[in-house]
């Protein structure tokens, strides 16, 4: 029996539920007209109290029950159904023809059945064999103006048509007759050594074939989505691998792994939430595509999964810590802070020289914990989605001007030029700003804008030892971008890739002499993620580094509208 795809059974099954309502209908109808529930007192109808009774089980049987079944086999599902529609079909054609022609108690099911389980051949020899019988029959013996046979007759010619309509149109698309399809069974599912492999792998191991439909899972697999063998081969994946986002939140088709990796023919890795009977997990998933490495013809799919729920909690938990720790240790270091700032006072300190160098050091460094314990603490929470904000409509060159108020003092310590290149807008005619004054709205926490912009500000001086540091905004109409340029020590190219993951220094003399932590990037990512926008940086070593964030922009009309409703 060749493999199927539901979708090919199900239209011979709306078939049977429209034959199974007509049968009713006819029985009902000679009820009704002939005032008798006996139908062997009209010669002239078809449908019969059994094959009525049996109709009408046929129809609950698809209505209601099919779907129960089939969970456990497809296969015997249907072919209840057709089962049931062919006794019903042949009582109503028995009665009809007033024959013994046992014949007729096969050909309906015979043709339907063969049809979808066995293919085209089978079932048009049978379809063939049975028209010439049923001309004869017509042509000979019975008077032809027979009701019930008129109706058999119309559903069989229906069922004729439909069949070998679905045989020459569909079939190749829902039954695995193609090269491809049988090439993963080939050579996948029905192979030992692939099975032995998979079998010993922890991780969950499910084949698809080329259109979504599970070939063979794992006994990890199984474990890991809860479910069992029947319930998953022979069905549509996404059918049986329910994914969500992270957050529990409806992850969209587009982000759909399976649908990434066949769209763009590569292996796709994502962490998500599987949802489960009794829970959701998190789930580690990569899809990987199979085809020909020459001719690149698709194959099929392999879905690696892993249940990360444990490392999950762990780094919760871990998160959880570092974050209350954090949290805890910045008060007594806010302390020691201040009375160091106390001491180096004039007004309120009076020390000598040397013990003045001393504390001027201790400061630096108790600045630089307080700043390390504030990283953390921001790290900590973007790791485990708590990074909160509270966005408003914000006025970009404001903010980021104010920074480059703030660091002038510092540019000038180390004698750098610090400036500001005010906006001008990228688009002509731009219909949002007045174009002498441009005005960037974004909606976003100030508060964490403006941490983005002291971060980056704070880079470009800590990392340039002469020259100057610019920042400027330019924008269009979806768009507010603003950038840092330095002139400064610049990014080795293989190193720009890390830059904004967590920790992430680059091993240079300046960076080993300069005190940071290796999180500001990486908080700068998150908090541009949060905004929706992106943050990227073009440098060359020893010459300099620019970079950006892209934040998408407010019209004026809109800006007024929210500021308006705040
Ligand atoms: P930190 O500056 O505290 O080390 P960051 O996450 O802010 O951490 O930066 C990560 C690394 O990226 C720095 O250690 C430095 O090597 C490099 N870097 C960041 N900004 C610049 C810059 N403007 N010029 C050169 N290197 C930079």
């Amino acid at each position: 029996m060749q493999h199927l795809s539901e979708k090919w059974l199900r239209p011979f099954n709306y078939y049977y539920i429209l034959y199974f309502l007509g049968t009713i209908g006819v029985y009902a109808y000679f009820v009704y007209t002939q005032n008798s529930l006996d139908i062997q007192n009209a010669e002239n109808w078809g449908s019969s109290f059994p094959g009525a009774i049996l109709a009408l089980i046929g129809l609950l049987y698809n209505i209601f029950f099919l779907r129960h079944v089939k969970k456990y086999n497809l296969g015997v599902a249907y072919l209840v159904s057709f089962g049931i529609f062919g006794v019903t079909n042949n009582i109503a054609v028995e009665v009809a023809i007033n024959s013994k022609e046992l014949f007729f108690l096969f050909n309906s099911y015979l043709t339907s059945i063969s049809a979808a389980f066995f293919g085209p051949i089978v079932a048009i020899t049978i379809l063939g064999i049975s028209g010439v019988i049923l001309g004869m029959e017509i042509a000979g013996n019975i008077g032809t103006t027979a009701h019930g046979l008129i109706f058999d007759t119309l559903a069989f010619l229906i069922r004729s048509v439909m069949v070998a309509f679905l045989l020459y149109s569909f079939r190749n698309k829902y039954v695995s007759l193609e090269k491809n399809q049988s090439y993963i069974e080939r050579y996948f599912v029905n192979n030992e050594v692939v099975s032995l492999l998979t079998n010993s792998i922890s991780d969950g191991v499910i084949l698809l074939d080329k259109n979504s439909i599970i070939r063979s899972i794992n006994p990890a697999g199984l474990e890991i989505i809860g479910k069992e063998a029947q319930e998953t081969i022979t069905f549509d994946s996404k059918k049986v691998l329910k994914f969500k986002q992270v957050n529990g939140d409806v992850l969209d088709t587009t982000e759909e792994p399976i649908n990434l990796a066949f769209k763009h023919g590569k292996a796709i890795h994502k962490e998500l939430k599987l949802a489960k009977k009794d829970k959701d997990i998190f789930i580690d998933v990569t899809a990987s595509i199979i085809a020909n490495e020459q001719t690149q013809e698709l194959y099929g799919m392999v879905l690696i999964l892993r249940d990360i729920s444990k490392k999950k909690r762990e780094e919760a938990a871990k998160s959880e810590f570092i974050s209350t720790a954090s949290h805890e240790m910045r008060t007594p270091v806010a302390a020691i802070e201040g009375n160091l700032a106390l001491a180096l006072n004039p007004k309120t300190g009076n020390l000598d020289l040397k013990t003045k160098s001393f504390i001027e050091n201790a400061y630096g460094s108790t600045q630089h914990l307080a700043q390390l314990f504030q990283d953390l603490l921001v790290s900590s929470k973007a790791d485990d989605g708590r990074l909160i904000s509270h966005p408003e409509v914000v006025e970009l060159s404001k903010i980021i001007g104010d920074q480059v108020d703030y660091f002038s003092k510092v540019a000038q310590k180390k004698n750098l030029k610090l400036e500001f290149i005010a906006g001008v807008d990228k688009q002509e005619n731009s219909s949002t700003n007045n174009e002498n004054n441009p005005k960037y709205y974004v909606y976003a926490d100030p508060s964490r804008i403006k941490e983005v912009a002291s971060n980056l500000i704070d880079n470009a001086i800590k990392y340039t030892d002469e020259g100057k540091v610019s920042i400027g905004i330019t924008g269009n109409s979806d768009l507010v971008q603003f950038f840092v340029r330095d002139t400064g020590v610049g990014i080795p190219q293989e190193d720009i890739p890390h830059l904004f993951q967590k920790f992430y220094r680059v091993d240079s003399s300046i960076t080993r002499t300069t005190g940071g932590t290796g999180l500001g990037l990486y908080i700068c990512k998150k908090i541009v993620d949060l905004c929706q926008g992106r943050i990227w940086v073009e440098s060359d070593k020893e010459v300099g580094s620019i970079f950006y964030v892209d934040l998408p922009r407010l019209d004026s009309e809109k800006a007024k509208e929210l500021k308006n409703k705040n």
